[in-house]
């Protein structure tokens, strides 16, 4: 991996979302939740989407969510990423109901994944020592019962 180059796409890290950070840190995903009607959020913003509320607490929440769509890289379009490919990104929709961007981790070399797959959080330092989220495939519902 490129440092240099990867270190230039991490997003800062302010005091708005330093929360989700200290999770991803901690090993668990954190979200910002209205204080009003319980409304996950993802980015952080300064308001509930759904409510407008100003009021809200961050909770970490399961960790756990399903494929929405995902794609395997191939060109190397980020120098940061030349020498990663082929890699999966994927956009999760979190149990709580936000979508996340993240790596696909472990799923590379294995078969495609499914649309709506179950996925779980995993967490560690990447190339420049900071915690982050990735997700790692499940086995879908349908595997396991096929599986018996
Ligand atoms: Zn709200």
């Amino acid at each position: 991996m490129n440092v240099a180059a990867y270190a230039r796409l991490l997003p800062d890290i302010t005091a708005d979302n330093q929360p989700f950070w200290d999770g991803c840190a901690a090993g668990e995903l954190r979200l910002q939740t209205c204080g009003e009607c319980g409304t996950h959020r993802f980015p952080e913003a300064p308001v509930c989407p759904r409510c407008l509320s100003r009021a809200c607490v961050w909770q970490a929440v399961s960790g756990t969510g399903t494929l929405w769509s995902w794609i395997t890289m191939h060109q190397k379009y980020f120098p940061a990423f030349a020498d990663e490919v082929p890699y999966r990104v994927a956009y999760i929709k979190l149990t709580e109901g936000p979508f996340m961007v993240g790596a696909l981790v472990g799923s590379q070399d294995g078969p495609e994944p499914e649309p709506d797959q179950p996925v779980r959080a995993v967490f560690g330092p990447d190339a420049t020592g900071r915690h982050v989220v990735r997700f790692a495939v499940q086995p879908s519902m349908e595997r396991k019962v096929t599986a018996r």
